[in-house]
């Protein structure tokens, strides 16, 4: 059995961040399982190719608390710096390790991926973040339209179709912005009748879009269902009507994987885990602290980041005599 100091699980933006406050702090051996064979998945496979990535998302500055901070650039910079980072603080990231489960073992909890690989440690950071699991909306999608109805981007985008984006929020405008910008006759369905939480430059860039014709704006519009219409997407809409689409892309979020954290014993309320009181964010099973989207109630790189310095004064705080001795 292989022994650490802290596990974290996950390797995006708040697992990397919680590794390198770590390290800096002088804790070791830390060990990242990141089930994906590379770092930061969200941003390798829902960003599209030369997204910008902003430090302010969803309206929100956060100052930086501890090493790690950005400025607005591209997500192909922003992924070089990641693994930059990986590779300055020597951090030991084992790739394609899904981690299925964390089981306490005496004073330690365990830590088991789906490869058989097992790790003890005192302290366990999950990072695992929210998108692995799309928000859908509340009516049913009928499997007929796999393929059709999609809550991300394809490798692929596709070309002069038509397409509807539904949401209101940074993801939205800069999916249909994106869309437009492949060729596609795109419709952004928002059910307020303006935009409220959108960054500057994203409500900027809608706006812009709207006018030139790009993106056409259906504000104040709420669907009630789907349907198929030979190779097309029916959508009916609350005030009667129904339009068919070629794609239908929700950006609606993500949600708390509450079957993940629960199967840890984590409690949870409502939709969020219960966590301690000092912003530490250490959940009620003890030595088992949860990082970035887990926690946050607007999610964002940034906060991500700070997350991990949180996480790591907290461990210092309660658990500083077991896992400072390397
Ligand atoms: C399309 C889109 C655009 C966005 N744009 C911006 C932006 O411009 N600026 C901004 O600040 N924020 C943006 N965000 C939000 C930002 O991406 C998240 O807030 C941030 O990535 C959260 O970091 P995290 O480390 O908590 O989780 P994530 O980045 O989701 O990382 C979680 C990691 O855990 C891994 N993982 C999951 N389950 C397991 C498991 N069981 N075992 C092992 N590993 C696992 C995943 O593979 C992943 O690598 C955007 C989000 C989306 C979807």
């Amino acid at each position: 059995m292989e022994h650490a100091k802290i596990v974290v699980v996950g390797a995006g933006p708040a697992g990397i961040a919680t590794a390198v406050e770590a390290k800096v702090a002088g804790i070791g051996p830390v060990v990242i399982l990141e089930k994906r064979p590379h770092p930061c998945d969200t941003i390798v496979s829902l960003y599209h190719e030369g997204k910008r990535v902003d430090p302010v998302y969803r309206k929100m500055k956060v100052e930086p608390l501890g090493v790690l901070s950005f400025d607005t650039e591209s997500r192909e910079e922003f992924l070089e710096r990641m693994n930059k980072v990986i590779k300055e603080y020597d951090l030991d990231v084992r790739y394609k390790e899904d981690v299925q489960k964390i089981v306490r073992e005496g004073d330690n909890l365990k830590v088991i991926s789906g490869s058989g690989l097992e790790i003890e440690a005192p302290v366990v950071v999950v990072a695992i973040g929210v998108f692995g699991k799309p928000v859908k909306p509340s009516y049913k999608i009928p499997s007929k339209l796999k393929g059709k109805v999609l809550f991300s981007l394809p490798k692929e985008p596709p070309q002069g179709k038509k397409v509807l984006v539904v949401g209101g929020g940074d993801t939205a405008a800069e999916t249909a912005c994106y869309l437009a910008d492949c060729g596609n006759d795109v419709y952004l369905s928002y059910r307020r009748p303006e935009f409220f939480r959108l960054n500057d430059v994203n409500r900027k860039n809608i706006e812009e879009y709207a006018k030139a014709g790009k993106v056409n704006l259906m504000m104040a519009t709420d669907i009630t269902g789907l349907d198929q219409d030979d190779d097309k997407v029916l959508v009916h809409f609350k005030d009667g009507s129904d339009v068919a689409y070629d794609y239908v892309f929700y950006c609606l979020g993500g949600m708390t994987p509450a079957v993940f954290l629960e199967g840890c014993g984590v409690e949870m309320d409502g939709k969020k885990p219960k966590l301690d009181d000092n912003f530490y964010y250490e959940s009620n099973v003890p030595g088992l602290f949860l990082a970035g989207d887990l926690v946050a109630l607007k999610g964002s790189i940034m906060a991500a980041f700070n997350s991990g310095k949180r996480v790591v004064e907290g461990i210092l705080k309660k658990y500083g005599d077991k896992v400072r001795d390397c």
